[in-house]
């Protein structure tokens, strides 16, 4: 069973990718928080701080290049774009029950598609986003309806 990190790492190589230090850098800060969004502004600036040479532009296609290899997973939050490191290689294709309170999340397996498409015949669906919000287990013990 190997971690998140190395699976990604492989998954690049086998891709054709070369494993430049900068690379590395990126699926390793993702990794530290493999169960949060990360924002994209957020990967940015981490990286041009180490390695000021470093184009927004080179930033922005490593991040798509992971993306179209389902290494990471990407979406767009309240208008700006966030980037976690995948959750599932097996599954690439899941759904998330993001904390409102810490901002942990969790991965869900079950795709509502089909359900969805029973209620609209003849319809080709092209995709779909499904996210859940609340509370996670943790948070909810900790915060009593009282508190809100
Ligand atoms: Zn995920
Ligand atoms: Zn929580
Ligand atoms: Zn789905």
């Amino acid at each position: 069973m190997m971690d998140s990190q190395t699976t990604a790492l492989t998954r690049i190589k086998d891709s054709g990718l070369r494993i430049t230090k900068q690379r590395r850098t990126l699926i390793d800060y993702l990794c530290q928080q493999s169960n949060h969004y990360v924002p994209v502004t957020a990967v940015d600036a981490h990286m041009r701080t180490l390695y000021p040479g470093m184009s927004h532009d080179t930033i922005y296609r490593n991040l798509k290049e992971f993306a179209a290899l389902d290494v990471v997973e990407t979406e767009v939050q309240s208008e700006r774009s966030v980037v976690k490191i995948q959750c599932d290689y097996q599954h690439p294709h899941h759904h998330h029950f993001i904390c409102t309170n810490c901002h942990r999340v969790q991965e869900i397996q079950l795709c509502p598609e089909d359900f969805f498409a029973q209620q609209l015949p003849g319809a080709r669906i092209t995709g779909h986003n499904v996210e859940l919000y609340g509370l996670c287990a943790d948070c909810a013990q900790t915060q009593s309806p009282a508190d809100k």
